[in-house]
């Protein structure tokens, strides 16, 4: 049974009532993107039919309200994230620039040769890359923590790797690969203990339940706007004031200065020090809207939904014969991974038939190679669940899955007949 108080949910989203491959959609793909309610979408229509303009610069009345949106969904940001001003959240194109923003400008300031930055085995690349990119530039050096093999990580190792050679601590909140909540206000609080900063990767976390920046300590905090029913192409980088202060500029251009001369260029103050240039203007009134959307469903709801779907969805996959499911952390959101081994099928196969029938799920590595390397796979087949997804969808991927394995045996059973005992 769905909770009553989640009933209507799914028929706020138009792309759930349409088909593919002329079978209804069954969406379970939402840790890449989250759809998008019909708030957003008129939010974001409403802009492009009455209120777009240039912000910051005009005069006029209608750039006056354009601006007046951009600002008050910053506000919003900040009010999801618990900042303690709405000047410390920085809209960016995402997570990845969030990250990219914190490496190319906190980290060329601040890292020498020899500095350590510690990331964690189950970080998407986007945490990693950026780090390789200063570590290279800076002769900084990348340290990793380890996982056991139920995709939990290993805290006493990564107690042993700090030291007052650490600079900086960047883990995600949730691995969008296996689902596993990691402990980071703990993590933080080491990390702090040893004189380091610690950076969020919050991209699989702010659209699955509360999140306080404040209370968790964090440095630095990144999302995207598309895993939180908002637009593509906005996210947030959250940062402490002082550390955004302190902070060179990562672009410059219009909007990120105060004056300019050929002799010296001063810089905005927080936050359009670090927006240089006119912004995804629309991407940031959907977002606001999405926030106001969530809020008003309530994080606690949404988290409590997708626990229990999460259980169910477990035990039905776990009664798929030959299925594997890779990563049985203990805290887990949203997200399920497996394999298929006996016998075994291709994680592609398993996302193209699936497919045929209408459900969307992910298959590769996730943008998590090095943590495929460590489970010895190259790929696994993911399904993740937001707030619309139901025991329906579970229960119509589990038909698949069952049918697919089914034929799959049938397949290795009569090519054995063929060849003949051994
Ligand atoms: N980190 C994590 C944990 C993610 O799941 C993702 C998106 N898959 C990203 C970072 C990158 O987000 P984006 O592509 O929106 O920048």
């Amino acid at each position: 049974q769905e909770p009553s108080a989640l009933s209507g949910i799914r028929d706020q989203f138009p792309i759930l009532q349409t088909r593919a491959h002329g079978r209804p959609l069954v969406y379970l793909d939402s840790a890449a993107s989250t759809q998008q309610p019909q708030t957003v979408i008129q939010a974001v229509s409403d802009y492009h039919r009455l209120h777009h303009a240039n912000i910051h610069r005009g005069v006029y009345q209608l750039s006056q309200t354009a601006t007046q949106l951009y600002e008050e969904a910053r506000a919003r940001v900040a009010r999801l994230l618990n900042a303690a001003e709405p000047a410390e959240c920085v809209f960016t194109r995402g997570t990845t620039e969030s990250i990219n923003l914190v490496a190319a400008s906190w980290g060329r300031q601040n890292l020498r040769p020899g500095d350590e930055i510690i990331l964690s085995v189950l970080e998407h690349h986007s945490n990693i890359v950026p780090w390789q990119l200063v570590a290279e530039a800076t002769g900084a050096l990348i340290r990793v923590v380890p996982m056991n093999d139920a995709g939990e990580l290993d805290l006493d190792a990564y107690r042993a790797l700090l030291s007052p050679k650490t600079r900086m601590v960047a883990v995600n909140q949730v691995s969008n690969a296996l689902g596993t909540i990691n402990p980071v206000r703990e993590m933080i609080a080491a990390a702090h203990a040893v004189g380091a900063l610690a950076l969020v990767d919050g991209a699989q976390w702010v659209a699955h339940g509360r999140t306080d920046v404040q209370a968790l300590d964090a440095d630095f905090y990144a999302f995207s706007g598309h895993k939180l029913y908002g637009p593509t192409g906005i996210g947030v980088l959250y940062g402490k004031r002082h550390l955004l202060e302190g902070m060179p500029p990562y672009q410059g251009g219009g909007d990120m200065i105060e004056h300019v001369t050929f002799a010296k260029t001063t810089y905005a103050p927080l936050p359009s020090k670090l927006e240089a240039g006119t912004p995804n203007i629309s991407g940031v009134v959907g977002l606001g809207a999405a926030i106001g959307w969530i809020e008003s469903v309530g994080l606690d709801l949404v988290g409590a939904h997708e626990q229990a779907l999460l259980s169910y969805a477990t035990e039905r996959l776990e009664q798929v014969p030959g299925l594997e499911i890779k990563g049985m952390a203990r805290e887990k959101s949203s997200v399920i991974s497996w394999v298929m081994v006996d016998p075994p099928i291709a994680t592609l196969d398993v996302g193209t038939q699936l497919d045929l029938q209408g459900i969307c799920i992910r298959t590769g590595h996730h943008c998590c190679e090095p943590l495929m390397d460590r489970m010895g796979v190259s790929s696994t087949a993911r399904a993740s669940i937001g707030i619309y997804s139901s025991r329906e969808d579970v229960d119509h991927l589990v038909d698949a899955l069952l049918e697919i394995a089914e034929a799959a045996r049938k397949r290795a059973r009569s090519s054995v007949a063929r060849i003949g005992p051994a």
